[in-house]
């Protein structure tokens, strides 16, 4: 059953904690002349959960006018193809992501193989992977950094990038209801049926941390994620505050194992991140890019040289 979490915003629950252990929630929004879904979920998210989801507020797939994706990430965009199929919905997302958003080959080359060496996906994974995915859609409205929704409420786009290259937050001013989608990791989150936790992702230390740090100025009274519960404004800070935390500590990690070892590659990197600063499951996609990112950022401040390997 749908909850109002502010005047003319439901969150939605979707299939995702049945699919992959994780909660997932997607919001609709009252836009006056748009009726705004936030994200899509996966393939197998609008027709399982989220039409019956609208239906218990009198409303239908066919009602929404425009679809938003946070970011090019299989659980905010899977459903695209099906919502278009039963809508007229236009679909807006960052404009820094269309290419993966359109293309999902480009998206698991880029993604998934940027460290061959580190993480090859299996062809099992990959076609898990492009189930969830589905058809990609064109996307019609290319969001910037400042721009307003389509519509007649004031709902503010922010670019946070972080945990992926274009990646976007939504404020919705009426109510100072902030949406942080997958940005605002903390620590990462446990999965529901296991003891072992998602780490956090992001691609780059500084445009994370500079990301994170604009959502701490931004005058909010709630912080809604995409995969846990909505915060009020203290704990939504102290969130902030946490995944800022966990980058400084996985610095402090980097360079010391760098500093102990004389030299690091991503996946050696990858699997301390996984199992020492907690039950990450080791070398995953997650953690791969976030080692790939402290290593770039120390070789950046001149504090480690990259170096390149012919492989024999
Ligand atoms: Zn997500």
């Amino acid at each position: 059953m749908p909850v109002e979490i502010a005047p003319g915003i439901h969150q939605l629950a979707t299939d995702y904690p049945h699919v992959c252990g994780l909660p997932l929630w997607l919001h609709v929004i009252d836009a006056g002349s748009e009726l705004v879904l936030l994200d899509a979920g996966i393939a197998s998210t609008p027709e399982s959960t989220t039409a019956p989801e609208l239906a218990a507020l009198g409303l239908g797939l066919p009602d929404l006018t425009l679809v938003v994706n946070s970011h090019a990430h299989p659980d905010h965009m899977g459903g695209n193809a099906v919502l278009q199929k039963h809508s007229g919905a236009r679909f807006a997302a960052p404009a820094l992501e269309a290419g993966w958003l359109e293309d999902n080959d480009r998206l698991l080359a880029e993604l998934w193989g940027s460290d061959p060496d580190a993480l090859e996906l299996t062809e099992a994974e990959r076609s898990e992977l492009l189930e969830m995915l589905d058809d990609r859609v064109r996307i019609d409205v290319m969001l910037r950094d400042g721009d307003r929704l389509p519509g007649d409420r004031p709902l503010q786009v922010i670019t946070t990038s972080g945990h992926s290259p274009g990646h976007i937050a939504v404020l919705d001013e009426p109510s100072r209801t902030l949406f942080t989608f997958d940005d605002v990791q903390g620590r990462g989150r446990p999965y529901l049926d296991s003891s072992v936790w998602l780490a956090p992702l992001y691609t780059d230390v500084v445009r994370y941390t500079n990301g994170l740090r604009r959502l701490l100025d931004l005058d909010f009274d709630a912080l809604v994620p995409s995969h846990g519960d909505a915060l009020d404004a203290t704990a939504g800070r102290q969130q902030i505050e946490d995944s800022l935390a966990w980058v400084d500590d996985v610095n402090t990690l980097t360079a010391d194992l760098l500093r102990a070892r004389g030299s690091l590659t991503v996946r050696d990197l990858a699997g301390a991140i996984g199992t020492d600063l907690g039950a990450y499951g080791g070398v995953n996609l997650q953690t791969v890019r976030m080692a790939r990112a402290h290593l770039e950022h120390l070789a950046q401040r001149g504090a480690a040289e990259p170096r390149w390997h012919h492989r024999g």
